[in-house]
């Protein structure tokens, strides 16, 4: 998969083994390693054909290539099971205690000052950074792919990730991603390749997410459907949450502008919020 080390971890001295999840791939686990105290995450494989194991190593290398930065995921290795002959596999990750962001918000939200969510949108947009650097788009942002350790966003999901020379066109027909946070260029736009302004889109829904503690055009007990993406492609967005600072207001609807051209990079949002973050010495670069 890459050059870096990886480590292959023999399933018998996993312990502590709990269910915390269920994603596309099978179930995610959390557990101890040996007589290390610091949880791993676990993601099973089984059962799996071909092409979603390619579609798998695709998404570790590419993860790989920038999960050196604090505020993306680890990938560690490939844990097996030595006693068993059916071949089961799992992925080794770096264990996220908060889950995912949209968890977290729901659990900490009363209790976040200005500064822990501006810096918690700083974090996020550097993870992203990191990735636009190394030219891949990452295309599927939202609250349920980017996981939280303590109070440190981890990005997490590379399954729709591509490097940019690889991206391929999009049919309209085939619309994917969660609605609110796809860029709405793709709804409409035959052959409109999903590109680093389509992040930066998902980064302006994702803080003002942070900014009001729910998913956007979040109703309990409903799914989003393509009524709301053809009026999200008219133009609608959610209003500022009552006393946002001004400046972050800013921040998130510029990024979400319907026209790619007129939204900042994203190292244009990493220094916009690094600029209104009121205790600058707080740690986001690894
Ligand atoms: P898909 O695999 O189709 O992208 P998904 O993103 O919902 O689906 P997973 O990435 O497999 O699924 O994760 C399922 C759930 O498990 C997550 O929503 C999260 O709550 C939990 N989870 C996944 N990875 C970790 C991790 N590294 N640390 C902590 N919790 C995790």
């Amino acid at each position: 998969i890459s050059k870096k080390h990886i480590k292959n971890y023999d399933y018998k001295y996993f312990y502590n083994v709990k269910e915390i999840g269920a994603g596309g791939f099978g179930k995610v686990y959390r557990a101890n390693w040996k007589n290390t105290y610091n949880y791993l995450a676990l993601k099973s494989l089984f059962n799996l054909n071909n092409s979603t194991i390619k579609e798998i190593v695709n998404e570790l290398k590419l993860q790989r290539e920038v999960d050196f930065n604090e505020n993306i995921i680890r990938f560690f290795g490939i844990a097996t099971d030595q006693n068993d002959n059916s071949k089961k596999y799992w992925l080794v990750m770096e264990y996220a205690d908060n889950g995912t962001l949209q968890e977290y918000l729901k659990k900490k939200f009363d209790i976040l000052t200005w500064n822990d969510k501006i810096n918690l949108g700083l974090q996020l947009a550097h993870a992203v950074s990191c990735l636009h650097d190394e030219e891949i788009v990452h295309r599927d942002l939202h609250s349920n792919n980017v996981l939280v350790h303590q109070d440190t966003i981890k990005l997490a999901d590379f399954g729709l990730s591509k490097r940019i020379e690889e991206t391929s066109n999009l049919q309209s027909s085939k619309l994917f991603g969660v609605i609110p946070y796809v860029d709405p260029k793709s709804f409409n736009g035959k052959y409109y390749k999903l590109n680093k302004k389509s992040d930066v889109y998902s980064i302006g829904i994702l803080l003002w997410e942070i900014s009001s503690g729910k998913p956007p055009f979040y109703v309990e007990g409903n799914s989003y459907d393509i009524s709301l993406a053809i009026n999200i492609l008219q133009g609608l967005r959610e209003d500022p949450i009552p006393n946002t600072p001004e400046d972050y207001v800013k921040i998130y609807t510029d990024c979400w502008k319907s026209e790619p051209d007129d939204r900042p990079t994203v190292n244009e949002v990493v220094s916009k919020l690094h600029e209104i973050l009121p205790e600058k010495n707080v740690k986001y670069i690894s």
